[in-house]
């Protein structure tokens, strides 16, 4: 097959990635380490990057919009984030201690004060075993087997909620009874069957099929910001609190992405809604790997090894005695990463610096909406906070399946189109703004989509 244009000129553009991704192939599958990582030809393979910049291994410059998937949110190498991380070392003389710290109560008090619905809190090393300790927790804690997760919304790549993030829509089922369809191969059938699948932003449906199945559902799982950039309707999610209420199941907001970047105290903030079970991720380590479980006290101390509790006091004449949930982890709590969060949190808490971060992005997609529309693509931006994504059709966007309306091979082209002029951003993945990005960089942005579109007028 020949290659597209578009990528050819890119791969001129990047010889010594393309050269090292070579190498990289014969002794990493595929060459990279995450198979979210690659694209066609080759990806490019980054040396350094500082504020709001990478640089590859040709020296090419790139504004970084991708920001390590949202995590940078203070941008590269912010210097209260490097200089804790030193210090912390420095001061403790070594990287982690094996015991209890006094930084894990820190950070977990600094998560109590900003998130509605933390009581308490847990860590993992990243959002995706956080979402595995949330749905391990609330299934302990309700005796129930089954996990309700909507079409569309990503947890993480494991067995239980690697279903139905982008399915092929002749496998997903009708739209409001959709189907569970697994995303990789070696999925057991097992989580298939147990694996409840919703549809987002339609309360009808999902109270229906909520109600059918509500003796076996332990928790449902939800994205509050669909992929970071659909928001769930706040009539939608209200009553989705509701309802879980008064069927007893466990509501576990996944704020991996959502989690200080659309206000400090995520997505839960904004909607005025309390989950029972919080995820988080990605800004919380400060660009180092971390997670962690937040939630109601009562449902967080299954997990705690100095109560023998009795899980089944709903059952009043059982009288089993339960252990305690598992929860264990050799880096959980890492004391430099936790360094490196609360680091970046004391930023984000300084006067006027969410606002100013947030002024940033609504400029940044009201001017690319306005030259979009110059240029007569249907587009318009879609997100909330310092998170949004470009779509390319002027239908309205509330779940996945609308997301399927969007013009993805444009879209493709132009995302090419702006690696060569100099912005990065995963083709195709959705945009995140730190608090380094600046009014130069939104002009140069803008520069950079105006080159593209009249590149892919011409292809
Ligand atoms: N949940 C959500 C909403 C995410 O966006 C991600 C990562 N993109 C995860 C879970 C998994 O987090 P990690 O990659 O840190 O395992």
């Amino acid at each position: 097959m020949a290659i597209p244009e578009s990528e050819f000129l890119l791969s001129n553009l990047t010889s010594k990635s393309a050269e090292y991704y070579q190498r990289a192939c014969e002794v990493i599958p595929g060459g990279v380490t995450a198979n979210i990582k690659y694209f066609a030809p080759h990806p490019i393979v980054m040396k350094k990057g500082k504020g709001s910049k990478l640089y590859d291994l040709d020296g090419n410059e790139y504004i970084d919009y991708l920001l390590s998937y949202g995590a940078l949110i203070l941008g590269h190498g912010h210097p209260d984030v490097l200089h804790a991380v030193e210090n912390q070392i420095k001061e403790a003389g070594t990287t982690i201690f094996g015991t209890p710290h006094e930084l894990e109560t820190i950070m977990a008090q600094t998560l109590i004060d900003l998130y509605p619905g933390i009581e308490m809190v847990r860590y993992t090393n990243s959002g995706l075993e956080a979402t595995l300790l949330a749905i391990r927790i609330a299934m302990a804690y309700t005796g129930k087997k089954k996990l309700a997760k909507f079409e569309g919304h990503y947890h993480g790549g494991y067995n239980q909620v690697l279903l139905s993030v982008n399915p092929n829509l002749n496998k997903a089922g009708e739209p409001h009874q959709p189907q569970a369809v697994p995303e990789s191969p070696g999925i057991p059938d097992y989580y298939v069957q147990n694996t409840i699948i919703l549809p987002f932003n339609d309360i009808e449906a999902t109270e229906n099929i909520l109600c059918t199945h509500k003796n076996d559902i332990a928790a449902v799982i939800l994205e509050p910001v669909q992929g970071g950039f659909i928001p769930a309707e706040p009539t939608f999610m209200k009553k989705l609190r509701k309802l879980t209420e008064e069927l007893d199941i466990v509501l576990i907001f996944d704020e991996v992405k959502t989690g200080f970047r659309v206000s400090l105290g995520g997505a839960q903030e904004v909607y005025g809604v309390k989950p029972d079970l919080t995820a988080l991720g990605k800004v919380l380590g400060g660009g180092f790997p971390i997670g962690a479980v937040g939630g109601k006290r009562d449902i967080m101390m299954i997990s705690a090894p100095n109560q023998g509790r009795d899980l089944l006091t709903f059952e009043e004449d059982s009288g089993a005695k339960k252990d305690p949930l598992f929860h264990s982890g050799t880096y959980n709590g890492h004391p430099t990463v936790l360094a490196a969060g609360l680091a970046t949190i004391e930023v984000l808490k300084k006067d006027g610096v969410m606002d100013s971060l947030f002024n940033n992005t609504n400029i940044l997609r009201q001017q690319l909406e306005t030259l979009y529309h110059a240029y007569g693509f249907k587009m318009q931006t879609l997100g909330m906070g310092s998170i949004f994504n470009i779509i390319l059709t002027d239908r309205p966007i509330r779940n996945y399946r609308d997301m399927l309306q969007a013009d993805m091979t444009l879209r493709k082209k132009i995302d090419y189109e702006l690696l060569k002029a100099g912005v990065y951003i995963k083709p195709l993945n959705r945009y995140s703004m730190s608090i380094v990005h600046d009014e130069k960089d939104i002009e140069r942005t803008i520069e950079a989509h105006e080159i593209a579109l009249k590149n892919v007028t011409k292809l």
